[in-house]
């Protein structure tokens, strides 16, 4: 199989794309390198099977020829993580809203099956714990930035089912829970990345709010599994799959934990929502996944322990400060 994998370079892009590689699959990467890296890539350069292209998935040539050439685009490419969301709104709706409109807009020209990435973002402010795909979205106002990201994921998975009811087109919806794992950057804002490195510079661990907040952290190697198990599966096209871990975990407790695999002497903080974001900021108090119809689908769900995906983030900090990588 010929994979095309927008934002490749990213975090969970380079790992599926490794991935895939190692199964004997063939990939191609598109990465506008703005939040990826070509460190990322480190594993795939030269290797059999592997090729890359620097530019935009917003570029409807480049991203047409590309779709072509291969059997299944997973679209990957996005504004990613509450500060740069925040910070950048217009570029927030722009690039999500448009590359997924370009990327649909060449698979439908041959029906080639597409993977649409989406988020738990989507589900807002919703109370009713776990989520389900087919819950109501509960958003904020539009004077928030935070529902400006939540939003533009949600018309990129209108478009995706509108492009599958209407033109027919194999598409296939992953809504991503805080998914985390070594390579993940906390340049923007990223919760365990950002502890991690906190706790082995000895620096305080900064929980934002009372630390109460509760997440689900599903490591990354779950997610790419979860995703080649959909693109096999052909009772997943034209639907919508949660793809996250259900452990969950209040922030503080996370802090604690980090703390204590780090073996770091850290305090940890509480800073004030209104010290931490932009004013106006909204933080979810809860998000959990229901993880059974990935499950009923594909016979699989998320499962690596909280624990591990801790040990093994903080190793992936520990070698980034030894080689003075940025964090
Ligand atoms: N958070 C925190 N300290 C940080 C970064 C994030 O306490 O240095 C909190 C953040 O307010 C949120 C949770 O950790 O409640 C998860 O944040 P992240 O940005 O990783 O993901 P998301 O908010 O999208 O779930």
């Amino acid at each position: 199989m010929k994979v095309f994998v927008t934002g490749g370079a990213g975090f969970i892009g380079s790992h599926l794309a490794e991935r895939l590689l190692a199964r004997g699959d063939h990939v191609l990467v598109l990465d506008d390198l703005s939040t990826g890296s070509m460190d990322n890539l480190a594993g795939c350069i030269g290797q059999p099977g592997f090729d890359y292209r620097v530019g935009s998935a917003t570029d409807v040539p480049l991203v047409s020829e590309l779709v072509d050439r291969c059997d299944v685009t997973v679209h990957l490419a996005a504004a990613v993580g509450v500060r740069l969301i925040v910070e950048k709104p217009v570029h927030t709706i722009e690039t999500n809203v448009r590359a997924t409109e370009v990327v649909l807009g060449a698979a439908a020209k041959k029906g080639k099956l597409v993977v649409i990435a989406s988020t738990s973002e989507v589900y807002g402010k919703g109370v009713r714990i776990p989520f389900q795909e087919g819950d109501d979205l509960t958003l904020g106002p539009t004077t928030h930035s935070r529902w400006a990201y939540a939003c533009s994921k949600a018309l990129d998975e209108w478009l995706a089912l509108a492009y599958y009811r209407e033109k027919q087109v194999p598409v296939i919806v992953t809504r991503f829970f805080n998914t985390v794992g070594p390579r993940q950057t906390g340049r923007y804002g990223m919760v365990l990345p950002n502890f991690a490195a906190q706790a082995l510079r000895g620096d305080p661990i900064t929980v934002y709010g009372d630390g109460s907040q509760s997440r689900c952290f599903g490591h990354v190697a779950d997610a790419v599994e979860s995703v080649l198990r959909l693109i096999d599966a052909e009772d997943a096209v034209g639907e919508v799959f949660n793809v996250g871990s259900d452990r969950e975990v209040t922030i503080l407790e996370l802090a604690q934990m980090v703390r204590e695999s780090a073996g770091s002497q850290s305090e940890i903080q509480l800073i004030p929502y209104a010290e931490a974001y932009a004013a106006g900021f909204e933080d979810m108090q809860r998000r959990v996944p229901d993880a059974s119809k990935l499950e009923r689908v594909v016979g699989y769900r998320p499962r690596t322990p909280l624990e591990e995906i801790i040990a093994d983030v903080v190793a992936d900090q520990r070698t980034r400060l030894t080689a003075g990588a940025p964090r």
